[in-house]
């Protein structure tokens, strides 16, 4: 097995994980409640979607 010959860095360890996020992408803001949902999905809060409540039952 191939062994690495130098050790990685912090810098580079840290600069390989800039991409590492700590929210799942897509979340936008309701522009009912302003609570954070995942865009093109109804709002969970507050149930509507593209200005329409949509949480009727
Ligand atoms: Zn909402």
């Amino acid at each position: 097995m191939a062994v690495p010959f130098r050790r990685t860095s912090k810098t580079r360890k840290n600069k390989r994980r800039t991409h590492y996020k700590l929210e799942v992408p897509g979340m936008v803001k309701c522009p009912d409640c302003g609570e954070y949902k995942l865009s093109h999905r109804v709002c969970g809060e507050c149930g509507s979607y593209k200005g329409e409540n949509v949480s009727a039952k």
